[in-house]
């Protein structure tokens, strides 16, 4: 009896991993398909100042509508391409994709905000990479004070020195960068003041805990203080509420994206935002 379970067991685990394995280089050869013949698209998500509401600047988020399955989170694809090597590929459409946008804009004599871009720790490896996004800048006309790059936590601290390195010659160039899902890893306060940061963005997870966790306002407002102490913007996540919005600005911060302001906006939708 325990053998024969054992064993249906072992063939249930076996074929369910071959399954997994086989969705997933299925996933991965759609990907590929989709980043070079435009599979791809943008959203904009408006970053406001948390006492107005106004629009200042926008987070670049991709999305990736697959032709049979639908909309596929990137929480679901982004691990994919970085696993596969593709991220270098959708970083530069990413990259690319956001600039002829500008661009557009700024031809037609529209209002032009800065953007935030993701970027995978696997993008900022082996040198030059400052170089090269400066390229698209400057093919497009467009200046590196317009563009912030959002690098997780988690990501960071496992290659250190080449990290630091690359976000130093982003910072170099002129461009910002800011460290997202802040409180999430485990960076020490020694290790933070070492990266050449603009921004600290505070993670939803804080900000959803707010309103009846004390211990997660303190939190938050001690994350305010040490970015205040390093000379760094502060932005709050995933705002979602009018009390949590009431909060924060009690407790310092001023700046903020999340559902209670904006859901991210496809491009048409967030130039009409802009440009009322
Ligand atoms: P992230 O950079 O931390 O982006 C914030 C995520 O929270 C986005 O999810 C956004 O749609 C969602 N969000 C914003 N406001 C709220 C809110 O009020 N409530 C809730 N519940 N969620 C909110 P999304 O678009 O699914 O992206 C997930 C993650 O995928 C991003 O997290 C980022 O790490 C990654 N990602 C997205 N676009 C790119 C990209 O172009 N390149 C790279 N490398 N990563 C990307
Ligand atoms: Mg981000
Ligand atoms: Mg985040
Ligand atoms: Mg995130």
């Amino acid at each position: 009896q325990a053998k024969s379970d054992g064993r249906n067991t072992f063939c249930f685990y076996n074929s369910d991993m071959s399954h997994q394995a086989r969705d997933r280089l299925l996933l991965e050869q759609a990907l590929r398909e989709a980043i070079a013949s435009n599979g791809l698209s943008l959203n904009f998500q408006p970053k406001v100042q948390l006492e107005t509401g106004e629009v200042f600047a926008s987070e670049v988020l991709v999305r990736w509508n697959h032709l049979t399955q639908g909309f596929i989170s990137p929480s679901v694809f982004i691990p994919i391409a970085e696993r596969s090597g593709l991220i270098a590929d959708l970083g530069r459409w990413v990259m690319e994709e956001t600039c002829r946008y500008l661009a557009e804009i700024k031809q037609s004599g529209l209002t032009i905000l800065p953007v935030a871009i993701n970027l995978s720790v696997h993008e900022l490896e082996g040198s030059g990479f400052a170089k090269h996004l400066m390229k698209y800048v400057n093919d497009y006309d467009l200046e590196p004070s317009l563009f912030e790059f959002e690098v997780t936590e988690t990501g960071l601290i496992s290659r250190e020195e080449m990290v630091i390195e690359s976000l130093k010659q982003l910072r170099e160039a002129g461009f910002r960068v800011a460290l997202d899902d802040f409180g999430t890893g485990y960076s020490s306060l020694s290790y933070l003041r070492k990266l050449p940061l603009t921004t600290l963005k505070i993670d939803r997870a804080f900000v959803s805990d707010i309103t009846d966790d004390k211990v997660a306002a303190s939190i938050v407002r001690t994350v305010i203080t040490l970015a205040e102490s390093l000379g760094l913007e502060v932005i709050a996540e995933g705002v979602e509420t009018k009390e949590q919005q009431s909060i924060l600005l009690k407790l310092g911060c001023t700046k903020a994206q999340g559902y209670f302001f904006y859901k991210p906006l496809d491009s048409l939708e967030f130039r009409k935002l802009i440009n009322h």
